[in-house]
């Protein structure tokens, strides 16, 4: 990979050399844009900004990429660095190059540790999170490639890092998608920075080796050369040295010297069939010695990665070793390109868009590995990096968060903060609004609104996953619920001293705290709480306000004037938590009567309901409430007909039960064998009126027999 600066017309002819009708509009506008935005910039080294996304660009289509990754390679900066927004390349550019580009961004964003153990994981990530589709990660590559090119430029400090994370994450990316030139890449550029001495001497060696094996070696693949031509069979050959990082691991991996290592040069046969490398090798077995053992058949027994072929080592004319590797031009563009050879422009518009998705190369990919004796190797460690147990997803900030497959934006909120998670009314994927029980997908970012007042409910236990939502969400219920015992014990304190005409002062007095100690409660807030929890009644609190007067220690509701009978109104007292009781479907009108639940407020329930007999043993627990209707809300409520069994009779009450503009809920119909029949309705009504005079019209009907609630 040179340093020289490219330009955009050397790009074009780049393309243009492998792709006749390539969209060079798009290529020139892309680059108009990418200088013009990045126009005030300065590589470290001073030079303008935008040959660096010429070189990604330039890199891409030496690896003959289609127009749009091409595209966004010049753009790959524009959103991070500059003040253009994805908006502006999706206006500008479409959603493909846009996507693309904001891909990028995330990536950019990204922090790799460089640990060992981390590795596997940060190729998951990188795999997951950014690659929807695996042109984003070609890119990164380009984008590292270049900036590894250029790393004298910076202080050596963070030349090391740079290095060293190049070769813990991306040399193993690269090679784990079958891109053996760039691990190769990877691997010196780093083994440069990283080991400078160690690698000067190295390459120092290789390059003597090749001096002294340059005429040596001529001969050999003359002598190859001719022999194809004699047997007819097609084939290029050519030298090739053993990069230098491969050198020192083998010398490392093997304790040896350099001296000692026989493969640094060798020769590379491309051929046309996959018996024409049988052939080959039948032909240098015929010239050469065949070294015992030193044969592989990555052909008939591939290499658990998309790598074919074989490999042989023979005794050469002088004595010296020789290894040979022979595959199809097929293999070789396999083992080099890898994953890109996927995203390679085609000719006559066989690029497809769904080709370019990750997942149909996947696909692909299997239907390929079929054919081979450790394929289901193979697939596992795909499939091992594909379907996870963790999604990933990004905060507005391009944080990266992990959470177990499954998760919601209510699980997301909480691990930023549990007060995040408490406000949290909604949640937006990418700028979407989103139900909160939507499940987290790969690489969506999300905004989570929140709302100061608002509170996390007993439901979102019903969808939420992570066990740091599951137990603050429980954690705030448990502090509510204590809240609203004390609102509501208060209340019904309040009201009892009303009653006695006795002001709201006494509530808070030095006497009320006497009055709780003498129940052996240490604080106000706690005997609110226990009137509140039903543990105790208002009255065995207000009563020893009133030594003077004998009083009956339980009033039975029921006999109290019913002029002084305000009781509790729900409507007015929001904060109160009560609901109705599903047994008795109580609506505003009745008779009513409240519950007081242990600590989830208020359940209220028709006085003659045969629950509340069986319920309220303890008539502390009891409490008069009042229900205004409230304009035009409805409420549900039972009603069961007994009628003579004749065709026609539901459809008549239907009508009947429509024509005075009340909406039936649900009906439920029997009939007995005495030829009766048994119908159930839940209707909406506003209040009790609206049911009186419905049931009065139903009981007219001919044939009804009986109507009840
Ligand atoms: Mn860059």
């Amino acid at each position: 990979m040179a340093n020289d600066v490219v330009t955009i017309d050397d790009l074009i002819k780049k393309v243009l050399s492998y792709n006749h009708d390539a969209d060079i509009d798009l290529l020139k506008k892309a680059y108009t844009f990418s200088s013009e935005a990045h126009m005030s910039q300065t590589r470290i080294e001073g030079s303008p900004y935008i040959e660096h996304p010429l070189a990604v660009a330039s890199i891409l289509a030496d690896m003959k990429m289609d127009t749009t990754t091409i595209a966004a390679g010049l753009l790959h900066d524009t959103v991070e660095d500059t003040i253009t927004t994805v908006k502006d390349i999706k206006g500008l550019f479409g959603n493909d190059i846009a996507f693309l580009v904001n891909a990028l961004t995330k990536l950019s964003k990204m922090e790799f540790m460089t640990k060992e153990e981390a590795q596997a994981e940060n190729f998951r990530k990188m795999l997951l999170a950014m690659a929807e589709d695996v042109r984003v990660i070609l890119i990164k590559f380009a984008d590292r490639l270049h900036n590894m090119n250029t790393l004298e430029h910076l202080p050596d400090s963070k030349r090391k890092r740079i290095a060293a994370e190049t070769l813990d994450i991306y040399a193993p990316i690269a090679n784990r998608l079958g891109i053996g030139w760039l691990k190769t890449e990877f691997e010196d550029l780093s083994f440069k920075f990283l080991l400078p001495e160690l690698y000067g001497e190295i390459v120092k060696k290789i390059a003597k080796r090749k001096e002294e094996q340059e005429g040596y070696l001529k001969e050999v693949v003359g002598e190859i050369e001719k022999r194809l031509k004699e047997e007819n069979i097609s084939g290029k050959v050519s030298s090739r040295v053993k990069h230098s990082y491969g050198i020192y691991q083998k010398m490392q991996k093997q304790r040896i010297t350099f001296e000692q290592i026989h493969d640094v040069l060798g020769i590379r046969i491309i051929t046309d069939t996959k018996a024409n490398c049988y052939a080959v090798m039948g032909i240098i077995h015929s010239l050469w010695t065949p070294v015992p053992g030193r044969f592989k058949d990555y052909i008939g027994v591939p290499k658990s990665k998309m790598y074919q072929s074989l490999h042989r080592t023979v005794i050469g004319p002088n004595g010296e070793r020789v290894e040979f590797k022979i595959r199809t031009e097929e293999m070789n563009r396999i083992a080099e390109d890898g994953i890109a050879s996927h995203w390679r422009y085609k000719e006559k518009g066989a690029f497809n868009e769904k080709d370019s998705r990750y997942i149909s190369w996947l696909r692909e990919l299997i239907q390929s590995q079929k054919e081979f004796s450790d394929a289901k190797d193979f697939l596992e460690e795909v499939k091992g990096a594909v379907v996870p147990d963790v999604v990933y997803v990004f905060t507005p900030k391009g944080d990266i968060k992990e959470l177990p497959v499954g998760s919601t934006p209510v699980d997301l909120a909480y691990s930023i903060h549990t007060q995040v998670g408490h406000r949290c009314v909604g949640a937006k994927v990418d700028g979407k609004i989103v139900p909160l029980k939507y499940q987290l997908r790969n690489g969506d970012t999300l905004e989570i609104i929140t709302s100061p007042t608002h509170g996390p409910s007993r439901d979102w236990l019903k969808f939420v996953v992570t066990q740091r939502a599951k137990s603050r969400i429980k954690q705030w219920i448990k502090t509510e619920e204590r809240k609203q015992s004390i609102e509501l014990g208060t209340k019904l304190i309040e009201e009892d001293l009303r009653r006695h005409s006795l002001g709201p002062s006494m509530l808070k007095s030095d006497k009320m705290l006497d009055i709780a100690k003498s129940l052996g409660i240490q604080s106000l807030e706690d005997l609110f709480v226990s009137v509140g929890y039903g543990k105790l009644s208002p009255h065995q609190v207000v009563n020893k306000l009133l030594p003077e007067k004998p009083v009956e220690e339980v009033v039975p509701k029921t006999v109290k004037p019913p002029a002084e009978q305000k009781g509790i109104s729900i409507k007015g007292i929001d904060d109160i938590l009560y609901h109705t009781a599903k047994c008795c479907f109580p609506i505003p009108g009745d008779n009513l009567v409240g519950f007081i639940t242990r600590g989830k407020g208020v359940t209220i329930h028709n006085r003659n309901c045969h629950n509340l007999e069986r319920l309220a043993v303890d008539d502390a627990r009891l409490v008069d409430v009042e229900w205004k209707q409230e304009g035009d809300t409805t409420y549900p409520a039972r009603l069961l007909v007994e009628t003579v069994d004749r065709p026609g009779i539901l459809a008549n009450l239907s009508a009947l039960i429509s024509s005075v503009n009340v909406n039936i809920r649900h009906i439920e119909a029997s009939s007995t064998p005495d030829k009766k029949a048994h119908i159930g309705f839940i209707l909406e009504v506003k209040d009790k009126k609206q049911i009186s005079t419905l049931i009065q019209k139903i009981a007219s009907v001919d044939g009804i027999l009986r109507v009840k609630r």
